[in-house]
């Protein structure tokens, strides 16, 4: 089934000018990139953005982090494209990640960790709808 996600390149990524490295993988992966744009989020949003997370314990750090410089925000298109994107991306905790995954070569510790991806379609389409308008997302 050809499904949607919702890719960020985090703030910690564009700084350290590795933007360029993971687009590239993503087209090396064969995924579509339906839409793309660099964006910088207030830390409401980013709360908003993350609301799911609002009782843990990390949620103010992480708003900050995400609101805290520029971020590359992607709608990445394919066959399976949440799985194989997660699987991508490596486990949250780049200690933990698996080599060769984006979060083992470049995550720097549990919170900057260079990537977010969806977890399932029901978060899928939520966070493409936070971010994009339907406008930008031309087949
Ligand atoms: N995070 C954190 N501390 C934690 C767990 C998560 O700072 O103990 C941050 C990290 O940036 C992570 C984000 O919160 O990517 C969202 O957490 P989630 O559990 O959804 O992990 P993900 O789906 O990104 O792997
Ligand atoms: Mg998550």
């Amino acid at each position: 089934m050809i499904e949607r996600t919702l890719a960020i390149i985090k703030p910690d990524a564009v700084s350290r000018h590795l933007t360029g490295e993971i687009i590239k993988r993503y087209e090396h992966q064969g995924f579509k990139i339906l839409a793309i744009k660099r964006i910088k989020l207030t830390k409401s949003q980013a709360e908003g953005f993350y609301y799911v997370h609002k009782q843990r314990p990390f949620f103010d750090s992480l708003a900050s982090f995400m609101a805290g410089g520029p971020m590359v925000v992607l709608v990445l298109e394919g066959e399976d494209v949440i799985k194989r994107h997660r699987d991508l991306m490596g486990a949250t905790n780049p200690k933990e990640a698996v080599k060769g995954t984006l979060r083992q070569e470049f995550g720097t510790d549990i919170e900057h960790n260079v990537i977010h991806g969806s977890d399932s379609r029901e978060s899928a389409q939520f966070e493409i709808g936070y971010l994009f308008s339907g406008l930008e997302l031309q087949p």
